[in-house]
């Protein structure tokens, strides 16, 4: 796609938010997420889908909610690698907000994994209304639907037969009881219920029996909760992963439910794709491959994670590598005179304080390691090398981040330190390369900028036309880092000072030539 095109092409986010504004009725998006595990990048394309399209509709002047739902009533399905097996083996089968927390720092199990996550949102600037799928049902906010479910059993049975191709087992229930005696949401079936008294009856495989109500006794397995949760709290929009839009999926028989047993409608749909976590596969927290979100927002800008959700497409997967292209996105995000920078998810990418330095990020890698991240001389090297105006706020906003990704997740080739004395490595350099320092020592002098010791690298290796070129780079790296490479030369040199280039290469020579 050119430029030309990109801009008279409407941004998804404007395409939704104009379809959604067209039905002239009020907006409530919504979002959710089961609070199992620690909550990673990928979760985050949910809620920051949706996020943009509410501020799509916001921005059109169209009346819109937002909320996000923490699945805490689901049950523990099983003891995660995380957790220890002595301790989390009963609690398999028993609601998530039930449980107690893996640090003991927290309320429950849930609270553990979600106050994480909420704090990120903030971070994200992602205003919602947070509801709780126990409050939801502790409060008798879904009894309503609990009673149609359960009076529409017969219904509910023939839609799932329909579009799943199963026939559901004779005791099925769109309701699993919270037993009593076991604390367990998946060992107990429903024998009965009472519309007037709203308790069900039930028998566990503990042996208990007995009866709970339905405010807080349990809850409607997913493929009802969900249309249940839209009437209850009028949901006319929601993004949801690829694995509910399919064919027969939860979608297609919450959409059937919500019609023919609680008389209401499905929202409109925004199915996605997953964020693939570049050499490790789709996300999933269940199989231990994450990267968790308030990890990430260790190393990158919460402006520059929005961006990365917002400027694709909903259908088309992500492709995230938190290696040299994470660098590239934070430019991209920066830098307005990039092509491939989507303007329109960047202004809807806004999170609060963040502010353009108009320094590259892999710059201030380069520039944060040969100073060893001294603020103040990276604030002066910076301004001596091309970067005049540089303003110290965004900077001192800005370095924590590039320090950061160095020791997380940079690859090996980038990271150098500039050694105090001549390397050991040094003692390899053979004559040709020894008298090629020499001579370039000779041209350096003070004040030089890196074009300027570019042009003298060049001029000094046409002296020595026999040799390969890289050879004579190595040398210059080898004297200075130790390492065989490292970034551009003449660029550099001019950053770490001419003259101690100079003093170092006349070293490494054997003495001044
Ligand atoms: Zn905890
Ligand atoms: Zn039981």
């Amino acid at each position: 796609m050119n430029s030309t095109e990109k801009s008279t092409t409407v941004h998804w986010v404007d395409r939704y938010a104009s379809e959604i504004a067209a039905t002239g009725k009020p907006a409530v998006v919504s979002s959710g997420i089961s609070p199992s595990g620690e909550i990673h990048v990928g979760n985050m394309r949910e809620v920051l889908t949706a996020d943009a399209v509410y501020r799509g509709l916001l921005e059109r002047g169209h009346p819109a909610r937002f909320n996000y739902v923490a699945d805490n009533f689901d049950p523990l399905r099983k003891v995660y690698p995380f957790l220890e097996p002595a301790v989390y083996d009963k609690y398999v089968g028993c609601p998530l907000s039930e449980i107690p927390c893996p640090c003991g720092e927290h309320g429950s199990y849930s609270e553990h994994f979600l106050e994480p996550f909420l704090a990120a949102l903030n971070e994200l600037g992602v205003e919602v209304e947070v509801e709780r799928a126990d409050q939801m049902y502790k409060s008798g906010r879904m009894t309503p639907w609990i009673l149609k479910a359960l009076e529409g059993r017969e219904r509910i049975a023939a839609i799932l037969k329909e579009l799943t191709g199963k026939q559901v087992a004779d005791d099925w229930s769109p309701f699993t009881p919270l037993c009593r005696s076991c604390g367990r949401t998946n060992a107990s079936r429903v024998t009965g219920f009472s519309a007037t008294d709203e308790t069900v009856f039930y028998s566990c495989e503990c042996g208990d029996s007995g009866d709970v109500p339905f405010a807080g006794g349990g809850k409607l397995v997913w493929r009802i909760d969900w249309p249940a949760r839209w009437c209850m709290l009028g949901v006319t929009v929601e993004p949801f992963g690829k694995d509910h839009s399919t064919r027969g999926g939860s979608y297609d028989t919450g959409k059937r439910i919500i019609a023919e047993v609680f008389d209401g409608e499905a929202p409109f749909p925004i199915p996605y794709e997953w964020i693939r976590l570049k050499g490790k596969g789709d996300m999933s927290s269940s199989r231990g491959n994450v990267l968790s979100i308030n990890r990430m927002l260790e190393v990158v800008p919460p402006e520059v994670l929005r961006y990365l959700v917002i400027r694709e497409r909903p259908h088309k997967t992500i492709g995230f590598d938190p290696g040299l292209p994470l660098l590239q996105l934070v430019d991209e995000f920066d830098d307005n005179t990039q092509k491939r920078r989507d303007a329109r998810a960047v202004e809807l990418s806004r999170a609060g304080g963040f502010e353009p330095v108009g320094v590259p990020f892999k710059h201030l890698v380069v520039v944060g390691q040969a100073v060893r991240f001294d603020v103040d001389k990276m604030v002066e090297t910076l301004r001596r090398n091309g970067f005049p105006e540089l303003a110290r706020d965004a900077l001192d906003q800005r370095i924590p981040y590039a320090k950061r990704w160095l020791e997380s997740f940079a690859p090996e080739d980038v990271k150098f330190s500039v050694q105090e004395t001549l390397p050991e490595a040094a003692a390899s350099l053979d004559e040709t390369q020894r008298r090629f320092l020499g001579r370039l020592g000779t041209r350096l002098v003070d004040g030089m900028e890196g074009e300027q010791v570019h042009q003298a690298i060049y001029e000094t290796a046409e002296e020595f036309a026999g040799t390969k070129p890289g050879d004579l780079f190595q040398a210059i790296y080898l004297s200075l880092l130790g390492k065989p490479r490292g970034p551009r030369a003449g660029w550099f040199i001019a950053l770490l000072g001419p003259l101690f280039c100079k003093r170092r290469f006349e070293e490494a020579a054997g003495g001044p030539t």
